[in-house]
């Protein structure tokens, strides 16, 4: 495994590989890595030739109260995991090396940066695209690798993907989870013991949420009220934002006759949490 600092020299290697007709494989992440993150890798190896892990924790979609600085770091144990995990490429920037200059140009995605999580972060979505758009400039992946964790994340690359015809696949993948459901995601080592606990409420209400919906009710107001009910039964659960959306667009849905997205944003301790499930209708 090579790992690269600077954008020419990831340029260099992976101009070499592309000559030679190999597909290269992309999962951007901002390191700590778990078992989602090492899923994303399996799938990026099966599919393509040179598979490259990029770790770099981008300042520029975390806003100014959030947790930018404190955010885990462990770049020693992620290279190692990497490693075992056969990739070929880590890409590990500084921020000077992405950001050498202030930005002028940027990518924004209206509405859909700005509603659901993009009104609880604002600016937050704009940071993400405009960082993956960087990343596929420099890399030139065939494929990119996001998790569905990260629903709205995953939406609004695809949009921009198709809005600004970047020649990349994007490949969604369904969401790791501890074995009590929680969704994996490195934030999670910032929960205590008692916080840990508490926050499996999140996923065990999606999944109640989403029986509910197949099981034949169509009213996504009836569902929420059940979800919420449960949740902020929970103690030391705040709950932020909870949507039943469709999920192609992310747009409103008040009679689920299509396959929607459940997404819960809640504040666990220190911790904001994300989790989704997805919904048929019966
Ligand atoms: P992050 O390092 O949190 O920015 O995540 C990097 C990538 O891994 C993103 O595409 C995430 O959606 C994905 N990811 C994070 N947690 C999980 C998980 N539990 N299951 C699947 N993918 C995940």
């Amino acid at each position: 495994m090579k790992r690269y600092d600077t954008i020419d020299a990831l340029r260099a290697a992976l101009g070499r590989a592309r000559q030679t007709g190999r597909t290269i494989g992309l999962v951007p992440t901002m390191g700590f890595l778990h078992a989602g993150h090492l899923e994303l890798v399996r799938r990026a190896r099966a599919d393509n030739d040179v598979t490259v892990v990029s770790i770099f924790v981008n300042p520029t979609q975390f806003g100014p109260s959030e947790d930018f600085s404190t955010y885990p770091r462990d770049m020693e144990r992620d290279l190692a995991l990497l490693a075992e995990a056969g990739v070929d490429a880590v890409f590990t920037p500084a921020v000077e090396a992405m950001y050498p200059q202030p930005l002028q140009t940027t990518i924004s995605l209206k509405p859909l940066g700005d509603i659901l999580i993009g009104t609880v972060r604002p600016g937050h979505f704009s940071g993400v695209a405009t960082v993956v758009a960087k990343l596929f400039n420099v890399a030139q992946p065939t494929r990119a690798y996001f998790g569905e964790k990260d629903f709205q994340q995953l939406t609004v690359i695809r949009r921009m993907v198709d809005d600004l015809n970047f020649p990349v696949e994007i490949v969604g993948v369904p969401t790791v989870r501890e074995e009590d459901g929680l969704a994996m995601s490195s934030r999670n080592v910032r929960l205590s013991p008692d916080d840990r606990k508490a926050a499996q409420v999140l996923s065990r209400a999606l999944s109640e949420g989403a029986a509910t919906i197949a099981a034949g009710e169509g009213d996504a107001a009836g569902v929420l009220a059940a979800m919420t009910a449960r949740i902020v039964a929970e103690k030391g659960v705040t709950l932020r934002s909870l949507d039943i959306v469709d999920a192609r667009d992310l747009g409103t849905v008040d009679r689920i006759d299509r396959p929607v997205v459940l997404l819960v944003t809640a504040e666990v301790g220190p911790v904001l949490l994300i989790d989704q499930r997805e919904a048929r209708p019966a």
